[in-house]
């Protein structure tokens, strides 16, 4: 949804309000997550004495991420609660913003710059979860930490038992073929 901030930029009013999430998904370069859960979004915007747009935001986004180990899907819950500064100002257009990072670190970790969710007065609330999202991303999912994970020969998930499959020692000649396809892939 987008919400206009011509009054927040030009009359320095302040917006705050519960916002519905459009998003269904989440997609990602590294993959695609249907969203199963959410919240509707808390937004509260208001323009500083220093002319920046302090966009404070919480929402709940359950999404559905493959485990790690076994590729079965978890459910996994994010919970958003963000500040995000914004440069803007009769001298530079709100089109042109500029994201003011708190700390180096947090710059490193952000994939969007503020053009992708502020354009001209409007802002894409949408735009800005699916970065606020990815900024809370789990480094890690399991279904659970003892997770048994597939087995590299059949494929089957141990968690659901054991498939019977040799899998720490290959045997001698299927390593020949191994080493075969691995050489042909570096060429
Ligand atoms: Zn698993
Ligand atoms: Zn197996």
């Amino acid at each position: 949804m987008k919400l206009n901030l011509t009054d927040v930029l030009l009359e320095d009013k302040s917006f705050d309000q519960e916002v519905p999430i459009e998003l269904e998904s989440l997609e990602y370069s590294f993959g695609s997550f249907p969203i199963r859960e959410k919240s509707s979004a808390l937004i509260s915007i208001r323009k500083d004495e220093e002319k920046m747009l302090n966009i404070h935001g919480t929402a709940s986004i359950t999404v559905s991420i493959p485990c790690d180990r076994c590729l079965e899907d978890v459910q996994v819950t994010l919970d958003l609660d963000f500040d995000e500064k914004v440069r803007t100002g009769a001298d530079r257009g709100p089109a042109e913003a500029e994201r003011v990072p708190e700390d180096a670190a947090e710059d490193a970790g952000s994939a969007f710059e503020p053009d992708y969710y502020l354009q001209g007065y409007y802002l894409d609330v949408d735009k800005l979860l699916f970065g606020e999202a990815l900024l809370n991303w789990p480094s890690r999912v399991l279904c659970r930490e003892d997770c048994k994970g597939l087995c590299p020969v059949c494929g089957q998930n141990l968690n659901n038992g054991d498939c019977g499959c040799v899998r720490k020692a290959l045997d001698p000649q299927m390593s020949k073929v191994l080493d075969i396809f691995s050489k042909f892939k570096e060429v």
